[in-house]
């Protein structure tokens, strides 16, 4: 899966890492060639543009990472767009199966592997989740595709609706529904009729079939390696008949695999599993985090940017612990104070970490005190010129006029933040005075 893809950004990033310090022209010559691998990979342009240009906003605004080089920091933002353009549902694989017998209905061309995957779900759902299932062909037109799904369902012992000549499609879903019904099934699926290309007689017959059944799920089946195609078809499907969800086959080849970097951006559907073989057991469900690693094939210097980038935030906490026992608490210490709360849950989430302030946080809370608070505050801090930021003595009427207005607030607002940060900085100052193993250093962890 993906090596093409994988050998080339590799190429890209090799020549990036053997460099010390990157000027902005190496980036944009690596980014370029990351694009071009990209659209060869297949995906489609739209995405490829959005990606590199996500990434050059990234890699421009970072601060350079100590221990690392830049080239390994490019990579660990690639990483991590990559990661955010295949992310979907939280957890792709956990299908909705409640209220039994819940109805999955399988769409998506002939020959895409959609009989397969029906079945290799089936004994997914059986094994995984204990799940018993029934399996039902809709293919009235290809009688073999409806035996094939009977032998595999004998070959993993899962029970398949019998064989009844000539009856459509629709009443074979409502047959299904039934014996699922009185055989005390939980989950019954229904294989559909694929055709070699989407018409109005296919969609007709799903919409129709989609109306008897009610389906908890839709799961579209779609051939990985057809790349872009897989994502045109999943787009006039879900218009058509509404998908819950994308599963991407033949993963297991060295095809581009560009399919599903587009799939999610462009259809807003997510990939729920991919097949990665012809056996029964070939199924896995969809991990972004994997993915995004198998492509760029980094994982160790992902970790290590994000090691370093850890040692850099207890650098700068230990820095500031040593300033607040010298009493020195100003605005821009304020700042990273409430952007660390933001980042670490908000105001109770950091109140909930401090011993003994738990009653605090309670109060806090009483107060209405929430996030949007935090944000406002740190508005008003950026207002602020640094001369004003290292010495909040200095705001009178005049600078407080200019800095609410700034901010979008008001004056009003802007005491309130003074006042606590008055209160603060008493607080710190008593607090450092408790000396290096006390609460802050509990706290700043
Ligand atoms: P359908 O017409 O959509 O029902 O397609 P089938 O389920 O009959 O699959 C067509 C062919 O693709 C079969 O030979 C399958 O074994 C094969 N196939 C299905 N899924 C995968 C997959 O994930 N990887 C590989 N390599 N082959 C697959």
């Amino acid at each position: 899966m993906f090596e093409n893809l994988s050998e080339r950004l590799s190429g890209v990033f090799d020549r990036l890492t053997k460099q010390g310090a990157l000027s902005e022209d190496d980036v944009k010559t690596a980014l370029r060639e990351v694009r071009v691998a990209l659209l060869e990979a297949d995906v489609s342009l739209p995405v490829a543009r959005d990606f590199v240009k996500a990434i050059q906003e990234k890699a421009t605004g970072q601060a350079v990472t100590k221990s690392v080089t830049p080239g390994q920091q490019v990579i660990k933002i690639v990483h991590d767009e990559l990661v955010h353009v295949l992310t979907g549902d939280e957890d792709p694989g956990a299908l909705k199966i409640d209220s039994p017998p819940a109805p999955i209905l399988m769409v998506g061309l002939q020959g895409s592997g959609k009989t397969t995957t029906t079945a290799k779900l089936a004994k997914r759902l059986k094994e995984k989740n204990g799940k018993r299932v029934l399996m039902a062909s809709l293919d009235v037109n290809r009688p073999a595709a409806m035996e094939q799904l009977a032998i595999l369902g004998a070959q993993i012992g899962v029970d398949t609706l019998p064989i009844v000549p000539g009856q459509k499609p629709v009443d074979i879903a409502k047959r299904a529904k039934q014996q699922a019904t009185m055989g005390g099934y939980d989950v019954y699926m229904l294989d559909t009729a694929g055709r070699l290309h989407i018409d109005e007689v296919l969609m007709d017959e799903v919409q129709a079939v989609r109306d008897v059944a009610n389906p908890r799920e839709t799961l579209l089946v779609v051939d990985g390696l057809t790349g872009q195609d897989a994502v045109n078809v999943a787009s006039e499907f879900d218009g058509k008949v509404g998908i819950s969800g994308v599963v991407l086959t033949r993963m297991d080849g060295d095809g581009r695999g560009g399919a599903a970097l587009s799939m999610r951006a462009v259809t807003g559907k997510p990939i729920r599993f991919v097949g990665l073989g012809e056996k029964m057991d070939a199924v896995e469900e969809f991990h972004p985090e994997r993915i995004a690693g198998r492509i760029l094939g980094m994982g160790d210097i992902v970790s290590l940017v994000e090691k370093a980038q850890e040692t850099i935030e207890a650098e700068q906490a230990e820095r500031m612990m040593k300033r607040f026992q010298k009493g020195q608490f100003n605005m821009n210490d304020l700042r990273m104070q409430l952007e660390q709360m933001l980042k670490m849950g908000g105001m109770e989430g950091v109140m909930g970490m401090m011993p003994g302030m738990g009653k605090m946080a309670k109060q806090v809370e009483k107060a209405g005190f929430d996030d949007s608070i935090l944000k406002r505050q740190i508005a008003l801090i950026q207002s602020m010129t640094k001369k004003e930021r290292a010495n909040p003595a200095l705001l009178q009427a005049s600078r407080k006029k200019r800095i609410a207005k700034g901010a979008g607030l008001e004056v009003s607002d802007l005491n309130k933040l003074l006042k606590m940060h008055r209160q603060m900085a008493d607080m710190m100052k008593k607090m450092g005075k408790m000396g290096k193993g006390g609460m802050l250093k509990q706290a700043m962890k």
